[in-house]
């Protein structure tokens, strides 16, 4: 479904702080698969999610999408392809301050022209499925770790995209919850998406509905195993 070749990123080329975030890259990500990256902290996993999602340009390198090359695309393509293929649940989560649950998760919708009463009830609906129904009128600043983190779930999974990225998703969330997200994404493979995240947990690495587990290593791939 996603197929890097040769990837590098670098970030400030040619000055005396550069980095070679990632040097050369060469992966599938299988459809309807959960892909875990893992590695140490610093190792490039951001830098390879932000361009696996179409957040980031690669340096070299190409990356296909359904077979597509999406890479060279110009800037309003990618910004269609993010809306339409792609969920996001960032690190730090992002959501909006001053607006309610709802009202965030509801947001990625916005740009797309549907009604809003269609797309209110979707999320009420993945609200509820989280386990928010009752928290859906609340500041987002109201919630704790765990429900943030299910807040900006629940807003990744608006627009129906066929694939989630997600940094570090459970890194605030205890075993309870960590389960529960399991649970959650087993059932987003269940309804035939496509899932690629990065955890420093081990807890993550050896569930049962995890399929691919990458190490990343100082911008490389360390070796794959299913
Ligand atoms: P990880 O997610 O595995 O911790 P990152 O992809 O965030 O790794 O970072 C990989 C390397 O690239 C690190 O050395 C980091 O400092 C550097 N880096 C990440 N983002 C930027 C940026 N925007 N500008 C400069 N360097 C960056
Ligand atoms: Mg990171």
């Amino acid at each position: 479904m996603i197929t890097l070749n040769a990837v590098t990123k670098h970030y400030n080329e040619g000055r005396p702080n550069e980095v070679q975030a990632l040097r050369g890259i060469d992966l599938s990500i299988a459809k309807n698969e959960i892909t875990v990256l893992k590695g140490p902290s610093g190792s490039g996993k951001t830098t390879l999610l932000s361009i696996i999602g179409c957040m980031a340009r690669p340096t070299s390198g190409r990356v296909f999408l359904n077979g597509e090359a999406v890479s060279g695309l110009p800037e309003r393509f990618q910004t269609e392809l993010r809306r339409t293929s792609f969920g996001f649940v960032f690190q730090r989560f992002n959501l909006i301050r001053g607006l309610s649950v709802l009202e965030n998760v509801m947001l990625p919708a916005a740009p797309l022209g549907e009604p809003n009463t269609q797309v209110r009830a979707r999320a009420m609906e993945r609200l509820a499925s989280l386990d928010l129904g009752d928290k859906a009128l609340m500041p987002v600043e109201h919630l704790s770790g765990g429900e943030t983190q299910r807040a900006a779930i629940a807003r990744a999974l608006i627009n129906d995209a066929p694939i989630l990225i997600a940094d570090e998703p459970t890194a605030n969330l205890d075993t309870a919850l960590a389960d529960r997200f399991l649970g959650l994404l087993g059932q987003l493979r269940a309804e035939g998406r496509t899932i690629v995240m990065t955890s420093h947990d081990p807890r993550i690495w050896a569930a049962e509905a995890v399929d691919t587990v990458i190490e990343m290593r100082d911008g490389q791939l360390a070796g794959a195993q299913s």
